[in-house]
C-alpha cells in the first residue's frame, strides 16, 4: 500500500478536530491547505462539502441505478463517517465507474475523484478477498497491458480465441466478463514494433520535442492512432520521443488496484521526467492517459518529479492548438467531404477539452463534426466489461446512441478508446480518432 493513501497522514494533525470550525464557511477553505499533500488524509477535507448535491445530479451511474448512493456519499460523507466512527469503506464504491464527472462540477472544489480512488484502494486492501473471483477478475481487467502483451505475441490466434463463442460464455460464467461485447482486435504489429522498424524519429529537432505517452491501447490495438500522432507532429517539425512506459494506471484506479498503479506510475514518471529534462513536453493520444498523468498521479502518489510531469503533460490536440496555427494549416488542406458524430469523453471534459475537436474540424472545408451531446458513453474503461454492469453501462450510453443515430454522420469520432468501443457497440459505426482525421488532412 502506498504511503500516499494511508489514513494516518503522519503530519501530527488530529483528523478528529481539524477544519471543523463552524465559523469558517466552506468557500474559505483552500483545498491545498485542507488536503496536505504529504499524507493526503482526506477525512478532515470532507468538511468542505456543503451538501448541495450538484455532484449527485451529474453522476451517470446514479441516474440509471437507484441502488448507487452517488458521489456525495462516496466522497465526503464516507470520509466524515470514517473520521467520526472509523467505519469500513462502503462496498458501493466499487460501483462508481470513475468517469470523474462529479469531480468537475463541485462548487466547493472537494476532490471527489481523489476521495473515490483512495476509498477504492482501501476497500480492495481491507475488504476484498484476494482469492475471490471478483478480485481476480478485476485484477485481470485492470492489468490489461499484461493480457495485451501476451496476446500481441500471437495476435491472430488471440483475436480468434478471444471472440470464440464458447470461450466467451465460459469467461462470463467463471469471471463475470460480459459476453455481450466483442473483444477489440489486437494489431499484428504493435506501435512500438512499428516505431523500431522505422528507425524512430525522422525529424531531429532540439528546439521542438514531444515525448509520446501512447498507453496500452494505441500500442497493442490501434497503432494507427499512434502512427497518425507521429506523422502529424513531424509535419509540424517536432522530434517525437517514445520513452519506456507502462500503463497509465487508469483501469487500476477504477478497480482500486493502487499498488499496481503505483508500480506503473514509477516507470512512467521516471521515463517521462527524463524526456522533460531533454527538452520535451509530454503528449498523450488518450484523454484518460493525460488525465492520469496530470491529475490522478499527483493526487495519489508521492513520487519525485510527479508535479513536473503533471505541469508538462497535454492531450495531443490540445498541445497542437496551443503551440501551432492548426486552424491555419487545416484551412489550406484538402480533404474528401466527410461528417463525424463526435463524442467528448468524460475525461476530456474534466480537462476542459470537450469542445476542441468540434471547433477544430469546423475549420476544414468539407468536414462536419457534430457534438452528440454531453452524456457519458457509459463504458468507463473496464466498468462496462463487467457482466454485472453491462445493462447499466448500456442504459447510460442510450442518450449518446440516440444522438448518434439522429445525426446525419455515420462515422463516429472520439479521443477515448473505450468510448470508441461503446460507440461502435451501440451503433455499429466505424469510429476514428481526431488525429487520424488530422493525418488525412495534413500528411
Ligand atoms: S458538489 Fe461538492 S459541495 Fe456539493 S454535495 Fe457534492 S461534494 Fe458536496
Ligand atoms: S466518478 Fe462518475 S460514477 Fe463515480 S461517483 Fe463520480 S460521477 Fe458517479
Amino acid at each position: 500500500m502506498s504511503d500516499a493513501y494511508q489514513p494516518d497522514d503522519g503530519t501530527g494533525t488530529d483528523p478528529a478536530t481539524a477544519n471543523t470550525d463552524p465559523d469558517v464557511s466552506a468557500d474559505e477553505y483552500d483545498p491545498v491547505e485542507v488536503f496536505p499533500t504529504e499524507g493526503m488524509d482526506l477525512r478532515p477535507g470532507a468538511d468542505s462539502c456543503y451538501k448541495c448535491s450538484t455532484c449527485d445530479t451529474e453522476c451517470p451511474v446514479a441516474e440509471v441505478n437507484d441502488e448507487f448512493p452517488g458521489p456525495k456519499f462516496q466522497g465526503p460523507e464516507q470520509w466524515r463517517l470514517k473520521r467520526n466512527e472509523d467505519t469500513d469503506i462502503d462496498d458501493s464504491v466499487m460501483k462508481c465507474s470513475n468517469c470523474m464527472r462529479c469531480d468537475n462540477v463541485c462548487p466547493s472544489s472537494v476532490p471527489l475523484s481523489q476521495m473515490h480512488n483512495t476509498a477504492r484502494g482501501l476497500y480492495v486492501e481491507e475488504r476484498m478477498d484476494t482469492l475471490s473471483v471478483e478480485y481476480v477478475r478485476n485484477r485481470i481487467l485492470s492489468n490489461y497491458r499484461t493480457s495485451a502483451w501476451l496476446a500481441s505475441k500471437l495476435p491472430r490466434t488471440a483475436n480468434v480465441a478471444m471472440n470464440f463463442g464458447p470461450a466467451r460464455w465460459l469467461m462470463e460464467r467463471t469471471f463475470g466478463i460480459t459476453a455481450e461485447r466483442e473483444f477489440p482486435a489486437f494489431a499484428t504489429q504493435t506501435f512500438r514494433e512499428w516505431w523500431t522498424e522505422r528507425g524512430g524519429a525522422r525529424v531531429p529537432n532540439h528546439e521542438k520535442r514531444v515525448a509520446y505517452f501512447h498507453g496500452c491501447y494505441s500500442n497493442y490495438n490501434t497503432p494507427e492512432v499512434g502512427k497518425a500522432l507521429v506523422r502529424v507532429f513531424e509535419h509540424f517539425g517536432y522530434q517525437v520521443l517514445v520513452p519506456e512506459q507502462g500503463c497509465s494506471g487508469t483501469p487500476m484506479f477504477a478497480n482500486g488496484m493502487l499498488s499496481d498503479a503505483k508500480r506503473h506510475a514509477e516507470t512512467n514518471v521516471e521515463g517521462l521526467v527524463e524526456a522533460i529534462g531533454d527538452g520535451a513536453d509530454v503528449i498523450a493520444s488518450c484523454t484518460s492517459c493525460s488525465m492520469a498523468l496530470r491529475q490522478e498521479y499527483p493526487e495519489l502518489f508521492d513520487l519525485h518529479g510527479i508535479e513536473e510531469l503533471a505541469a508538462h503533460t497535454y492531450e495531443a490536440l490540445e498541445y497542437l492548438r496551443i503551440h501551432e496555427d492548426l486552424e491555419g494549416a487545416l484551412r489550406e488542406s484538402e480533404v474528401d467531404p466527410q461528417s463525424f458524430a463526435y463524442h467528448a469523453p468524460c475525461h476530456a471534459r474534466n480537462q476542459g477539452l470537450a469542445t476542441q475537436a468540434v471547433e477544430l474540424f469546423d475549420s476544414i472545408d468539407g468536414v462536419t463534426a457534430t457534438d452528440v451531446g454531453d452524456s457519458c458513453s457509459g463504458i468507463s474503461g473496464t466498468y462496462g466489461w463487467k457482466a454485472e454492469n453491462y445493462d447499466v453501462s448500456m442504459a447510460i450510453g442510450e442518450e449518446m446512441f440516440e444522438h448518434m443515430a439522429d445525426d446525419e454522420a455515420e462515422v463516429g469520432m472520439t479521443e477515448c478508446p473505450t468510448c470508441a468501443m461503446q460507440m461502435n457497440h451501440g451503433t455499429g459505426y466505424e469510429i476514428r480518432h481526431p488525429l487520424q482525421v488530422l493525418e488525412a488532412a495534413l500528411c
